[in-house]
């Protein structure tokens, strides 16, 4: 049997060939900013506490999904993870798993400066935090906060503690931050950090996204060029990487793209995703969840929840229909779904 063969019978497999092996596990849905492309400056109706999977429950799921179902990439993410008071003790069980999945936090970096050392002890491997403007009166409007000091003190943190490569996500909308890409990457390159634009989707709690406003790939790559020698980086080859790779000036350095809507890439997709009450969700844009949580609190052993959660992945769709004129937003939005 050839290793796809057996991941299509015992790991997260759909019925179009893909199998999910890169896990994203929000653990929380909670928030200190307020992007304005996230959430309503009045934040939304968080979780209440017993919705939400214990530690415990996390790491058991995590630890299915390494054993039982071949997942070999664990992102934790939120809402804000570094909010979970148990994100160190969660992370160091989860690399202690067998065989050592890659473990990964994105984080909009608040706190990061105070918790990177503990991060890197308890295994983690990288961090990708979001910062969408290198400007403290652009990031207070964008995120409704005064913190870009605490996001640049936590690059600063998580690079001294070798998280490494630490990545950037960054979004841009118009008339907020659009003008900004090459500042972003003069940044990024300046301190080592792998700079990655996403196009904004529409993901947001307030459902305000405009396909005809928004900022896209074209248009970025049109404003980097401006300013920086770009060459497809033919070293990282796509596959089910989602960004975009480009050499910045003939390298080493680079810049991705995550061209989710203009060019999405969901025929290579190996993502699933846990919420943090213990949902499973095939698609970021699905509209539909797989409870594991009930059989979790009920006693199911965990063959019952392997098999729960490979017969979730069936009605994966073979794309997000975002460029359809029928597509529906789902009813959660990134935040709580884990982004
Ligand atoms: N709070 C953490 C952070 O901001 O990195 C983790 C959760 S956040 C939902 C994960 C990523 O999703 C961030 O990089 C954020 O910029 C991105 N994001 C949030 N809403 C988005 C949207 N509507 N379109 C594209 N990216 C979005
Ligand atoms: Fe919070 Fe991240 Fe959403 Fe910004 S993008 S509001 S930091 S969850």
């Amino acid at each position: 049997m050839t290793v796809i063969q057996h991941a299509t019978r015992t790991g997260l497999a759909d019925r179009y060939g893909r199998v999910a092996t890169d896990l994203r596990v929000s653990l929380t849905d909670r928030c200190n900013l307020r992007c304005t492309y996230c959430m309503p400056e009045e934040g939304l109706d968080w979780l209440a506490k017993p919705e939400l999977l214990t530690d415990d429950e996390v790491v058991r799921l995590v630890s299915i999904a390494v054993t039982h179902l071949g997942v070999q990439e664990i992102r934790f993410t939120g809402g804000e993870p570094l909010l979970r008071r148990g994100l160190v003790d969660i992370v160091a069980r989860t690399t202690q798993l067998t065989p050592r999945p890659e473990v990964s936090v994105t984080t909009n970096g608040i706190g990061l400066a105070r918790q990177a050392e503990a991060l890197k002890e308890a295994g983690l491997d990288r961090v990708n935090v979001s910062l969408d403007t290198v400007d403290a009166e652009t990031f207070k409007k964008l995120t409704r906060r005064d913190r870009m000091k605490d996001v640049i003190a936590g690059l600063a943190a998580a690079n001294d503690a070798d998280l490494t490569p630490v990545k950037v996500n960054a979004v841009l909308m118009r008339g907020v931050n659009d003008t900004e890409a090459p500042q972003l990457l003069e940044f990024c390159l300046e301190h080592g950090y792998e700079l990655r634009f996403i196009e904004q989707m529409p993901l947001d709690a307030q459902h305000g996204w405009d396909r005809s406003t928004m900022i896209t790939a074209e248009e970025i790559l049109g404003m980097l060029t401006e300013r920086f020698h770009l060459t497809p980086d033919d070293a990282s080859k796509r596959g089910s990487a989602p960004a975009e790779s480009f050499l910045v000036g003939g390298g080493p350095q680079t810049v991705g793209i995550i061209a989710s809507v203009t060019r999405p890439f969901c025929g290579d997709c190996d993502r699933v995703r846990l919420t943090a009450d213990g949902q499973v969700r095939d698609c970021l844009f699905a509209r539909t969840e797989s409870d594991l949580r009930t059989a979790l609190r009920a006693g199911a052993d965990d063959e019952e929840l392997a098999d729960r959660w490979r017969r979730a992945m069936i009605g994966k769709l073979p794309g997000h229909g975002i460029n359809d004129p029928s597509f529906l937003q789902p009813s959660r939005p990134m935040s709580a779904i884990g982004g």
